[in-house]
């Protein structure tokens, strides 16, 4: 396993209860070949090790009553001690429906960091204290409940390997996807030309590059109005639509 804290390698470490759940869909494909390259490294810790007595206790039930269990404040430091010391420069982040939704932005940011601590979380949540305690940003991956933190975390890393430097095959293809100039991305296609007696939009067999690239935007921007009116009026304001 690579030096955690290493300067040169993208590093992740993963605090969970299913150490087992991981590298999982990352062992594949783009971040499977670079994770082999030593473009990143991923080191799992086993939340359980840090546990109490001789039942290894990890959780607690909530203090104030209700359904559930909390993991404890005390096991949680400790893990993340191991994981990350106080001189670890890599940004703490807890997996958590309540934190702000994650953006590409913030994806690019990590990926030009040194690299990422994520914290899982399971059953009700974590005991609050650990969150100002060893300075975690709550990030979340939508309006909805996993039953833990782990699909989040492979999600997150997946988003940001695939930004890492020699990751993706054709570097270009990074940039003008959905969410990177601020709008969706277009409609694709590939032969055959006609599928089912649907067409392929004929600019885009025209060969007239600029023609294709304005109906490419003029479908960019249709799609982010209709779908993401958010999304829209941010760039509006931003100046950054053609209308
Ligand atoms: N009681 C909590 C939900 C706990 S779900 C609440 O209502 O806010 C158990 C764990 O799954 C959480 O600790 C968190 O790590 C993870 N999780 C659930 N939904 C998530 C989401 N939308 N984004 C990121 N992590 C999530």
């Amino acid at each position: 396993m690579a030096d955690p804290v290493s300067q040169e390698t993208w590093s992740a470490s993963v605090l969970t209860l299913f150490p087992e759940m991981f590298p999982g869909s990352l062992g594949f494909s783009l971040a499977g070949k670079a994770l082999e390259e030593g473009r990143w490294s991923l080191e799992t810790i086993n939340i359980r090790d840090f546990g109490q007595g001789k039942h290894a206790q990890v959780d607690d039930t909530p203090s104030g009553g209700g359904a559930g269990m909390v993991l404890k404040a005390d096991v949680l430091g400790d893990a993340i001690d191991a994981a990350s010391p106080a001189e670890d420069a890599r940004p703490r982040l807890y997996l958590s429906p309540r934190g702000a939704p994650l953006t590409q932005e913030r994806v690019r940011q990590l990926a030009e960091g040194p690299g990422v601590v994520l914290l899982c979380g399971r059953f009700e949540g974590i005991d609050e204290r650990v969150i100002e305690g060893r300075n975690l940003e709550e990030v979340s991956l939508g309006d909805f409940v996993l039953s833990g933190g782990e699909p989040a975390a492979l999600a997150l890393l997946d988003a940001v390997i695939r930004l890492l430097p020699g990751v993706m095959g054709a570097e270009a293809s990074g940039e003008d996807e959905s969410f990177e100039g601020g709008l969706l991305e277009y409609p694709h296609y590939t032969r055959p030309g006609t599928w089912e007696g649907k067409e392929i939009p004929a600019v885009l067999t025209s060969g007239d590059h600029g023609k294709v690239a304005a109906w490419r935007r003029e479908q960019s921007e249709r799609l982010t109005k209709e779908r993401r009116p958010d999304l829209w009026q941010k760039m509006h304001k931003e100046g950054r639509t053609t209308d």
